[in-house]
């Protein structure tokens, strides 16, 4: 999307922002230089609390994490909107809901750690670092694997180490990990992920082309157990992910 286009798009979402009464000064917020506090209590209170999720852990990361840092500026005033919003180089940050949902998903207890292949805006990584001890993400967009970065160090968020790459393979110097979290969608889950998986372990991803199912599979003692949640959609997984599928001659 070029700038004209981002510019216009942030004109219409601003609108709607206002008309709901999203932004404004929060007198006594915690943080006096965020004027986003009421709109992020807003949004977990209508979009996420009242749509069911209810770990306590994750209902605080969405009330913390300023998700108006990890959006482009002229997006700051719609962060808190209901929808996904673009963040360049073709990508988007995900709803507020779907972040949540994923996260409460993935089951994260404070000492777990976390592989998240999509950094993206590094958005869901700070969530995630708030709800578990460390957090590994992969972006394969070398410029987004940047920015987030240095968006994360510039908010404190020092339990996230971010590598630029294609996720296909994982991170196994760092393996096995807690829980992994797939924000792109792979045509099948990669083998080296569930590799990684600790048993006890959740991974989380959307899965499929056209059709995707956020899926939920846990690593048993035995093998992987898995669990269709409900049909979603995301951008999907590029690099060996899409490789391999368009390769598979049991697809032609
Ligand atoms: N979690 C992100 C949303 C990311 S959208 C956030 O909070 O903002 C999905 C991201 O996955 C995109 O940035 C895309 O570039 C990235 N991606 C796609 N295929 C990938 C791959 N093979 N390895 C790593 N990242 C990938």
């Amino acid at each position: 999307m070029g700038a004209r286009a981002v510019a216009a798009l942030a004109a219409v979402l601003v609108a709607t922002a206002a008309a709901l009464g999203a932004p404004g000064a929060e007198p006594g917020a915690g943080d006096p230089g965020d004027r986003y506090g009421r709109a992020r209590r807003l949004m977990v209170d209508a979009q996420i609390r009242g749509r069911g999720v209810a770990d306590p852990a994750v209902l605080r990361a969405m009330a913390e994490v300023p998700r108006h840092r990890f959006v482009p500026e002229p997006l700051a005033d719609a962060a808190y909107a209901d929808r996904p919003l673009p963040i360049g180089h073709g990508q988007t940050i995900s709803q507020p809901y779907v972040v949540a949902l994923m996260t409460e998903l993935l089951d994260l207890g404070p000492g777990d750690r976390v592989l998240e292949i999509g950094t993206g805006s590094g958005y869901h990584a700070a969530v995630l670092s708030r709800v578990a001890g460390e957090v590994y993400t992969i972006e394969i967009v070398e410029p987004l694997a940047e920015r987030a970065r240095a968006t994360l160090a510039e908010l404190g968020y020092a339990n996230v180490r971010v590598r630029a790459g294609d996720g296909y393979r994982g991170w196994p110097e760092e393996a096995p990990f807690d829980a992994v979290l797939l924000t792109a969608a792979p045509p099948e889950i990669p083998p080296p992920l569930l590799d990684q998986l600790a048993v006890g372990g959740r991974l989380v991803a959307p899965v499929g082309v056209a059709f995707q199912d956020l899926t939920v599979i846990r690593r048993t003692p035995t093998g992987f157990a898995s669990e269709r949640i409900t049909p979603v959609r995301f951008v999907p997984m590029t690099g060996e992910a899409a490789g391999r599928h368009a390769d598979d001659p049991s697809r032609k």
